[in-house]
């Protein structure tokens, strides 16, 4: 079968998914990105020549790929007619965009895939993709396979490594696709990682990695003075009692949301989700150093080792946080408001992600949370599943 495959997006991830699947036998590429001038700078830039990816092997060694895509445009009525997988590799903001563009164009029994999805993908890909999409079948991966960055836009991208294995969930949403889902996703992007199936959709929402940033940003500056400050605060080895506690709390609440929709809908298998601590455990047990407790697991983590604070600069050569980086423009409305609408729909309280989402929603001058209730003004700009007509937990679960 050929693959005609669309790859929505145009930065490192966008780069990397573009060059691997261009290079393999039966899949034609076609590129959409609807950023500023970006696919024709793309397109420009690459020219006549092939990109290149530079790939690290886990071994070490490098492997280096060229290839070409077929189509490199930000028209939707020209990339979409005729592909039967869509895959995003974009930052979730930039998902409704795509969603509203490739809607009219799209044929039946599309397979749409969010590589990765972050949490409501789902809910705003059912809501977005309207007619055209009613037979996609809807993919969600909880990451982008590999840590990479462009190295000479449009023609060259290093990928530093791919991850050991990555999960995803399918909902078919009655879509009847040429191809077997998983395996061809795995063909487009070669053996590693290794391509695992969760549970569900849910389990994939309520894991997302997202779920770390706004309670630790919170910790920190609550009681910010205002003043700029010496040094960039080291972000996981300067982790404080107050942001491990309610880090903590947090992921408590997530386990006690995936327990009520297991209680009520027992052939909901939740056990992929897990207390973050549980999780460093598991993923991360050769790296710390010092497992006595949530937040020294977090704090001696040898793979966080030197990460700093988003901040910025001021002309005195101080530093102030950076509130615009993306673990509160993106890990707020396309995280903590997410988790914190499918608790609300599995009737779990959440006083700790309350706590977090008021005070984040303050800095970024937005109303979601008011009165205790997800009804703030600003809820159009989230992917929580009251936005998208999800009002139940039956309206979940009932997504496959
Ligand atoms: P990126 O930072 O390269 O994305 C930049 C791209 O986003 C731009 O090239 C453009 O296409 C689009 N964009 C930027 N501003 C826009 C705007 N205002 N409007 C519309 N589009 C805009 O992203 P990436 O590194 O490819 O990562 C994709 C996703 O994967 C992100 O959510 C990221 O957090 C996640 N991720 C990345 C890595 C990595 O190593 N790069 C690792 C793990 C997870």
């Amino acid at each position: 079968v050929l693959v005609k495959l669309l790859v929505c997006g145009g930065g490192n991830g966008a780069h990397v998914l573009t060059g691997l699947a261009s290079s393999r036998h039966n899949v034609k590429v076609n590129v959409l990105s609807l950023f500023a001038d970006e696919a024709e700078r793309w397109r420009n830039t690459l020219a006549d020549n092939h990109s290149v990816v530079n790939f690290r092997e886990k071994d070490g060694s490098n492997k280096i790929i060229t290839s070409r895509p077929n189509m490199i445009t930000n028209d939707a009525s020209k990339a979409v007619p005729g592909c039967n997988l869509v895959i995003f590799t974009v930052p979730a903001f930039a998902h409704e965009g795509y969603f509203r563009a490739i809607a009219p164009y799209l044929e039946p029994n599309t397979v749409i895939v969010g590589l990765p999805s972050q949490p409501g993908f789902q809910f705003q890909a059912c809501d977005l993709l309207g007619m055209g999409g009613r037979t996609s079948a809807i993919v969600s991966f909880e990451s982008l396979p590999w840590a990479c960055r462009i190295g000479t836009f449009g023609r060259e991208v290093q990928v530093l490594g791919p991850k050991d294995t990555l999960a995803c969930a399918i909902i078919m949403r009655g879509c009847k696709p040429l191809f077997p889902v998983l395996k061809t996703i795995q063909y487009v992007i070669g053996k590693e990682p290794k391509l695992t199936m969760a549970a569900n959709y849910l389990s994939i929402n309520l894991l997302a990695d997202a779920v770390v940033h706004p309670p630790m940003m919170y910790g920190t500056w609550k009681d910010w003075d205002g003043k700029p400050v010496a040094e960039k605060p080291l972000f996981y080895q300067g982790l404080n009692e107050f942001s491990a506690d309610l880090l903590d709390k947090v992921s408590t609440e997530l386990v006690q949301t995936a327990k009520a929709i297991h209680q009520k809908y027992p052939d909901m298998d939740m056990k992929d989700v897990i207390h973050l601590f549980d999780w460093y455990k598991l993923n991360y047990k050769e790296s710390i150093k010092d497992m006595s407790s949530l937040r020294m697991a977090m704090k001696t983590c040898t793979a966080y080792d030197g990460l700093v604070h988003p901040m910025k600069e001021t002309p005195d050569k101080k530093f102030v946080p950076d509130f615009t980086y993306r673990y509160m423009t993106e890990d707020i409305p396309f995280g903590m408001v997410v988790f914190r609408g499918i608790s609300e729909l599995a009737g779990v309280p959440t006083p700790a992600m309350d706590e977090t989402i008021i005070w984040g929603q303050k800095i970024l001058g937005k109303e979601f949370l008011v009165n205790g209730k997800l009804q703030g003004k600003d809820m159009n700009l989230t992917r929580a599943p009251q936005r998208f007509h999800f009002n139940s937990l039956f309206d979940l679960v009932n997504l496959r």
